[in-house]
């Protein structure tokens, strides 16, 4: 981990009912967990009212997704402004699964994080216009769900290259400041060593985030 907020994100996607959900939440609620790291999870839409309802505080909520620009006649699209309504302070943007499955590309997904930033909702993201409230996430496609993860060098090396490339294509401040969070088969046992390294800021935890003990030993891991 390097000098800034250790940042760890819980990428729930496509799963949970009311249940299981009410059981993760009472879990996080439950878990203790470092002070000095950023917290959120990304429940399904469908839930996020659930959890911002009965989840502590202490964790942020992100969504999943968001549409390009204002709401309106954009059948089965949430808009920035509900996402917001609902409470949440993020949107991830750009994953792999909406790119390959879905079919999203830069320019759309770039539309996307201009607008959620414009209305001051943090993009946890690929690469957009403007640098205050991102976390960029690393995740190499082959450690996305297949229990692969990267070694902590591996992980290390690319997240040096993102930071030379941010230095060089926009700044050394943003450089320095922004944190580059690495995904693809993190959990509770491989999360302390990935931590050590200087470059990784955090994580994005897909599985794993979805048994509360083992994304607080993740969150906690930053030690
Ligand atoms: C993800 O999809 O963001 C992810 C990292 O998934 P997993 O942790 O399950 O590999």
């Amino acid at each position: 981990a390097g000098s800034g907020k250790f940042f760890v994100g819980g990428n729930w996607k496509c799963n949970g009912t009311k249940d299981s959900i009410s059981k993760l939440v009472s879990d996080l609620n439950n878990a203790q967990l470092e002070s000095d790291v950023d917290v959120v999870v990304a429940p399904p839409f469908l839930y996020i009212d659930q959890v911002k309802n009965s989840l502590t505080d202490r964790i942020e909520v992100s969504a999943q997704n968001c549409w390009t620009g204002k709401g309106g006649a954009f059948t089965g699209e949430i808009s920035v402004e509900q996402v917001k309504d609902l409470g949440c302070k993020w949107v991830i943007l750009g994953h792999s699964e909406r790119r390959h499955v879905i079919g999203e590309n830069d320019e759309f997904i770039g539309k996307k994080a201009a607008y959620a930033l414009s209305q001051g909702v943090g993009v946890i993201a690929y690469a957009i216009p403007s640098w205050d409230n991102v976390v960029i996430a690393y995740e190499p496609v082959w450690a996305i769900g297949t229990g692969k993860v990267a070694s902590p060098e591996q992980a290390q090396e690319v997240h040096v290259a993102v930071r030379d490339w941010l230095t060089k294509n926009v700044s050394a401040e943003v450089a320095s400041k922004t944190r580059i969070i690495y995904g693809g088969s993190v959990n509770g046992s491989n999360s302390s060593d990935l931590a050590k390294k200087e470059d990784i800021d955090g994580f994005l935890v897909g599985g794993a985030s979805l048994k509360g003990p083992e994304f607080a030993t993740i969150v906690n891991s930053v030690t």
